[in-house]
C-alpha cells in the first residue's frame, strides 16, 4: 500500500520541504502579507508561520475554488467558522478527536504503516491537534485523494491550538505531503 494514501494521518516523518506560498484552499499563490490586518475580516486571525495559512476564513467567499466553496458554505451567515456550532463541536471534542486518533492507529497499521505513537513531554497534546485537523478536512471536503492536502483558515488553525497547545509554543505548520501542521 502507498503510504501516501495515508497522508492525513500523522506522520513522523521531518523531511524539509521547499517554502510553498501557493494556497490549495483559495487556489492562489499568498504573498505580501505581513499583518493581520491586511487579510482579516472576521477579527479572529494571527499570522501563521506559514504564509499559505496566513489567510482568512472569509476569504473564502471571494475565491472560485471548490474547496473554498465548501468551507464558505459552512460559514453562511457566520462572521467567522470559529463561530460555528458543529465546527466548534469538533475542535472542544476532546473524546471523540481521541477516539479518531485511535481509529487512524487502527487503519494504518491495517495497511501496514509504520505507526509512531510516541508522545513528546513538550507536546503532548500533539496528536488531538492533528485529529481535529484531519477531523476538519473530512468534514469540510470529505475524503481528499492522496497528496492532496487543504488548508485550514489562520483563525481555525489559531483555534486549535489555543485548545490543545505545544507546552514548547513550537508549531511546524503546513507540509504538503502529508496532513503534518
Ligand atoms: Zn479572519
Ligand atoms: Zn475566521
Amino acid at each position: 500500500m502507498d503510504p501516501r494514501a495515508y497522508g492525513r494521518y500523522p506522520s513522523s516523518s521531518s523531511i524539509s520541504r521547499p517554502v510553498v506560498t501557493k494556497c490549495n484552499l483559495l487556489d492562489k499563490v499568498i504573498s505580501g502579507r505581513s499583518e493581520v490586518s491586511q487579510f482579516c475580516k472576521c477579527g479572529n486571525c494571527c499570522m501563521q508561520g506559514t504564509v499559505r495559512e496566513s489567510f482568512c476564513c472569509l476569504e473564502t467567499g471571494d475565491s472560485l475554488s471548490p474547496y473554498a466553496a465548501n468551507v464558505s458554505k459552512v460559514i453562511a451567515e457566520h462572521r467567522c467558522i470559529c463561530d460555528v456550532p458543529r465546527i466548534r463541536a469538533i475542535v472542544l471534542g476532546s473524546e471523540d478527536l481521541e477516539l479518531f486518533h485511535q481509529h487512524s492507529v487502527y487503519l494504518k497499521q491495517l495497511g501496514g504503516l509504520p505507526v509512531c505513537n510516541k508522545v513528546s513531554p513538550s507536546d503532548p497534546q500533539r496528536y488531538l491537534r492533528f485529529a481535529a485537523y484531519s477531523k476538519l478536512t473530512l468534514h469540510f471536503h470529505g475524503t481528499l485523494g492522496m497528496s492532496n492536502r487543504i488548508e485550514l483558515p489562520s483563525c481555525l488553525v489559531k483555534f486549535i491550538r489555543q485548545q490543545y497547545p505545544s507546552k514548547s509554543g513550537d508549531y511546524t505548520g503546513f507540509r504538503d505531503a502529508f496532513y503534518d501542521e
